[in-house]
């Protein structure tokens, strides 16, 4: 995805502390935080610290320590047994997928049957 990070958005704001959030895990590298409009009982948000667009961004530019650590964390966070019945990661990247904030994010879903899988 060709887009400048913008220092502005959201989650950028999020992660200076410009704007609370409910957190669920934080580290050096990451935070995860509950999302505002949540589509399943659980719905969180992981996201690296990094000024990254999208995954093909992060991929590139990001350290192992840091590629490492979001892969960890949503590792860490969907072992919580609340989250034993399953599971959904999503990512967004670009228009094509309607990616609203434009720092890369990993959704994780949980705690119903999620229905209607696109793929
Ligand atoms: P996207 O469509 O970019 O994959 O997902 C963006 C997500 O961020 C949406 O699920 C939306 O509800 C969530 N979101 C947008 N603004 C905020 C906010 O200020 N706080 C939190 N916690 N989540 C937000």
């Amino acid at each position: 995805i060709h887009q400048p990070y913008d220092d502005n958005n959201i989650f950028a704001r999020i992660i200076r502390g410009e704007i609370p959030c409910k957190k669920v895990f934080e580290n050096d590298q990451v935070l995860a935080f509950h999302d505002i409009n949540p589509q399943a009982p659980v719905h969180i948000l992981v996201i690296p610290k990094g000024r990254y667009v999208s995954w093909d961004d992060f991929s590139e530019k990001a350290s192992d320590t840091e590629i490492a650590a979001l892969t960890r964390a949503v590792g860490q966070i969907s072992r919580d047994p609340a989250l034993n019945n399953g599971y959904r990661l999503i990512v967004n990247c670009g228009h094509d997928a309607d990616q609203l904030v434009p720092h890369l994010h990993i959704h994780i879903l949980s705690g119903k049957e999620l229905g209607a899988k696109l793929i």
